[in-house]
């Protein structure tokens, strides 16, 4: 597989039949070297963090995979308001972190002269911060709304590019098309833009994962998000099996080669199914870590899947055990924002 890494190094890509054997074989490589080779490259040994804002679980989507889904009747609904987010935000900043990172269910309360009261705030109280939004899909007009309010970044996973799996992974009222849109959209109202997928979620074939990356491709987006899928107990896939972390990895340094200057997260996901997930993550070629500043209180209630790590940086003693796994895997929190420089 060594020539298929180096040609994917040297060209920064690789056709279908070649990507299929790099994602399929094992870990026999040097994958991990060249992604992390071309990371430092472009971003030094630097981790930006995140703050994440867990804004609300109230969702009117139903997605097969996600504990939040409106059909889970156990799932304990929550909505911070604007007091709540700007303590964690106060939390955050003096911790050190520069971009915030509201994160929610499609909550119809979140409108958005809810959100963009909320923008403006954090933006004249920071004004050296990045605000990022993974709000779900909404409208053109909403979107541009809430950039004019100051938004700079929306991370909008569109979760599968093959129209037959996104359909086993969503209700119908939902559609791929309208999610590819949103995405366009973002990206022509000026936002930084975010797409990915789960690895690993049921009936995902190695071909999807191609018509992912040849559609990130054409996207150019300037974050991707991909981490395993977990199941959570309520939901219609409660008995499925869960991506990998070998998977995973090689993917993270797959997309590392092909998108070299991307902002690639070690997400809490790959955290949740491995101790070291994110310290292999950081050497694969990812260099982002989003932290959980969401109140003590609502974490539990965010439970997109079982198992979910919880521990984050909303104190001082989480955010010195975060610096410690980050230095001794070899690299360094950064003081900057953090935008894509591409
Ligand atoms: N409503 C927002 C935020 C969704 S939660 C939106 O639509 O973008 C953020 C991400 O968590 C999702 O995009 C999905 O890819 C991931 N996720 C949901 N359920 C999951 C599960 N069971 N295992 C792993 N990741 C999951």
């Amino acid at each position: 597989m060594n020539e298929f890494v180096e040609k994917l190094y040297h060209t920064g890509d690789l056709t279908d039949n070649e990507l299929k054997l790099l994602i399929e074989s094992g870990t026999a490589d040097n994958l991990a070297e060249y992604a992390d080779e071309v990371r430092q490259k472009h971003y030094g040994k630097k981790v930006f963090l995140r703050g994440l804002i867990e804004i609300s679980s109230y969702c009117k989507n139903d997605c097969y995979y996600c504990g939040i889904r409106r059909s889970n009747k156990s799932a304990e609904r929550y909505r911070l308001d604007y007091h709540d987010v700007m303590n964690c935000a106060e939390i955050g900043y003096s911790l050190g972190l520069h971009t915030f990172v509201m994160q929610g269910g499609e909550d119809m309360a979140l409108d958005d002269d809810y959100i963009c009261g909320i923008i403006y705030a954090l933006k004249e109280k920071y004004p050296d911060c990045a605000v990022t939004l993974s709000l779900g899909e909404r409208s053109y007009e909403s979107y541009k709304r809430l950039k004019e309010a100051g938004a700079d970044r929306y991370l909008l996973r569109h979760e599968s590019a093959d129209c037959d799996l996104y359909y086993r992974l969503h209700p119908h009222g939902m559609s791929l098309e309208n999610r590819k849109q949103c995405l366009y959209n973002l990206r022509e109202l000026g936002y930084q833009v975010g797409a990915g997928f789960m690895v690993g979620v049921p009936y995902q074939t190695t071909e999807n994962i191609i018509s992912d990356i040849r559609f990130m491709q054409e996207l150019q987006p300037q974050m991707i998000g991909i981490g395993p899928f977990i199941p959570h107990k309520d939901t219609p896939f409660r008995d499925e099996k869960g991506g990998t972390l070998e998977l995973t990895l090689r993917l993270l340094g797959i997309l590392r080669l092909m998108f070299p200057q991307v902002l690639l997260p070690a997400t809490t996901a790959l955290g949740s199914i491995s101790p070291i997930g994110r310290t292999l993550g950081l050497k694969t070629g990812c260099n982002v870590i989003m932290p959980n500043i969401s109140p003590e209180d609502v974490r539990k209630k965010y439970m997109l899947y079982n198992n979910k790590l919880i521990s984050g940086g909303e104190t001082a003693e989480g955010l010195e055990i975060l610096r410690r796994e980050i230095e001794s895997a070899g690299y360094e929190i950064a003081k900057e924002r953090g935008d894509c420089i591409k």
